[in-house]
């Protein structure tokens, strides 16, 4: 955990030797430029999924440091919103050069507290770092309109203004990716931000918040708190802060989207999910069912966008034993192992929940075609892993398609035509992600005109928009009007004002007062 590449420049203050009796490290906040050590009574324990030992604590930090924080973020606010748009660019600028030059470094923490293999961990930076150089190009997604002359000696122009403090709240799967989602974004359009990232993974904030510092950006304009329910509920209720991005779990986000509308602010909450991959028989049969498992059991099934459950139309059907056998030589191992394809789920809990699901399959009539419950990795008894399962003669009142399931589970439905597999997904709640697999144009155009969900695929397992597009998850994935990055994301952290202006002639004065409504 302690060691971090030359190429950051400073001391790794972010995760230190503890002062406790135990020689657990501790996770620091981050406060007006600092990481300090938190005086919190209450802590967490950090665990490496793949062995369950504690690495780290993480604290609940205390009322006064979050409030402590809040003053930071608000002290910051007017100068970083009056730093030209061209400085801010600057510093994103040599924030993206650092992610890259410390790209392995941060993908290590990554793998160590989160469990994902380090090739998947580095696409997990990748892919947040693609976020933060799409943020260079505020300078020009941040301009207002004008309209010259809409009377005499009139004009009439916006401005695109940063709304204040804001906020973000992430999840554990994504531990750079989603937490770059937010404040690279809010911050280049001049917000100043406070960032909780999951309690169970905070490792890769804090290294990431430490380069953003290398890279220039003033004291303030970041703090990090850490903790669950109190310090949730303090963002949701604090009335300094004026937006709060939100990706994790349905439970939490339908609550913070309702507790922090309450209180006045946007909230964007990106949430859960059922994915289904509709497989037409003509589709390129080696492609789809590589694309079906790589999407399925990738990162062991804990992506949001996770392919979890197949739709086989008519004879695809018949390929459902080459699936299994495709899945079966996945290496499921320590995520830092060599040749890893998965690692573990993120806690015994989760891995718990994932064959409760399975069992349900079982006993409400489906097949379990491969069982990864009994899994052992050697030399990781310890660990939280499932093997690739895949659950066929699935219906969709069973409890196993209803719930998401969060982890290397792949459930298969199968129907006769393209319109009832389009009801299926339709019917589902979730709207994050789908995808079909077909070599006829017309039924592609014809599911991605039908399909009721936010973002399509067309042979493309996993289709999450590249970031100058936003994430556009819709319905039960998300609650809120206005999407991550892209034009959104700007749209979300940024207010219009718009002035209208007079500049007369000095001998056109005005002869009585314009009592009615100009027209
Ligand atoms: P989670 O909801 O348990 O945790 C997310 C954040 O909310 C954490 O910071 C946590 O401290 C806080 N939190 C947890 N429970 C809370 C509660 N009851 N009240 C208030 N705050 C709470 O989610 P997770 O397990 O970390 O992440 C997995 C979930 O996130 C899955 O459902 C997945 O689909 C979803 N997810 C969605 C997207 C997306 O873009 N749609 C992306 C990644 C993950």
């Amino acid at each position: 955990i302690l060691q971090v590449s030359s190429k950051v420049k400073s001391s790794p203050t972010w995760y230190s030797a503890s002062s406790f009796s135990s020689s657990v490290p501790t996770v620091k906040l981050f406060i007006g430029g600092k990481f300090v050590e938190s005086k919190s009574d209450k802590w967490i324990d950090i665990h490496n999924p793949a062995t369950n030992e504690v690495i780290g604590r993480v604290p609940q930090a205390t009322k006064a440091e979050m409030d402590a924080a809040i003053a930071s973020c608000k002290r910051a606010f007017p100068a970083w919103a009056d730093t030209s748009v061209l400085s801010r660019q600057q510093v994103l600028l040599r924030y993206q050069q650092l992610i890259k030059e410390n790209l392995k470094e941060i993908a290590k923490l990554i793998t160590l507290e989160q469990g994902k293999t380090l090739a998947d961990a580095e696409g997990d930076v990748f892919r947040g770092l693609q976020v933060v150089e799409h943020a260079c190009s505020v300078t020009s997604l941040m301009m207002g309109e004008t309209m010259p002359s809409i009377t005499k000696d009139m004009d009439l122009y916006s401005y695109r203004l940063p709304l204040g403090v804001c906020a973000g709240i992430a999840p554990f799967n994504f531990p750079a990716m989603i937490p770059l989602w937010m404040f690279p974004m809010a911050m280049v359009c001049g917000n100043t931000f406070l960032m909780k990232p999951s309690e169970r993974v905070p490792g890769a904030t804090m290294l990431l918040a430490k380069l953003l510092q290398d890279s220039g950006a003033p004291d303030g304009t970041l703090n990090i708190i850490h903790g669950q329910h109190e310090a949730v509920n303090f963002i949701c209720d604090h009335l300094d802060i004026k937006a709060i991005s939100f990706v994790g779990s349905n439970k939490a986000g339908e609550y913070i989207f309702e507790r922090g509308s309450r209180h006045g602010k946007r909230v964007q909450a990106n949430m859960g999910a059922k994915n289904h991959g509709v497989v037409m028989p003509d589709a390129n049969k080696e492609n789809t069912l590589n694309q079906l498992v790589g999407a399925a059991f990738g990162a062991a099934g804990q992506r949001c966008m996770a392919l979890s459950t197949a739709v086989l139309v008519g004879e695809a059907k018949k390929w459902l034993p080459e699936l299994v056998e495709r899945a079966k030589n996945l290496r499921v191992n320590a995520g830092d192992q060599p040749g890893a394809d998965l690692g573990p789920l993120i806690t015994p809990q989760a891995k718990e929940r994932v064959c409760n699901l399975i069992d349900s399959g079982t006993k409400e009539g489906a097949s379990i075609l491969l069982d990864g419950r009994k899994i052992k990795v050697k030399g990781y008894e310890n660990g939280n892993f499932v093997g690739p399962t895949i659950i066929s003669n699935v219906k969709p009142n069973m409890t196993c398609y209803k719930e998401e399931i969060f982890g290397p589970v792949l459930v298969v439905l199968e129907t006769e035509t393209l319109d009832e597999a389009i009801q299926i997904v339709n019917n589902n709640p979730y709207g994050n992600g789908t995808a079909i697999f077909t070599t006829n144009g017309a039924t592609a155009r014809k599911y991605a005109h039908l399909v009721d969900v936010g973002q399509v695929g067309v042979n493309v397992p996993i289709p999450v928009p590249l970031p100058m597009f936003s994430f556009t998850g819709s319905r039960s994935s998300f609650r809120g009007d206005t999407n991550f990055y892209g034009k959104q994301g700007i749209q979300f952290y940024t207010q219009l004002k718009t002035i209208t202006s007079q500049w007369k002639e000095e001998d056109a004065t005005l002869s009585s007062p314009a009592v009615v409504m100009p027209t």
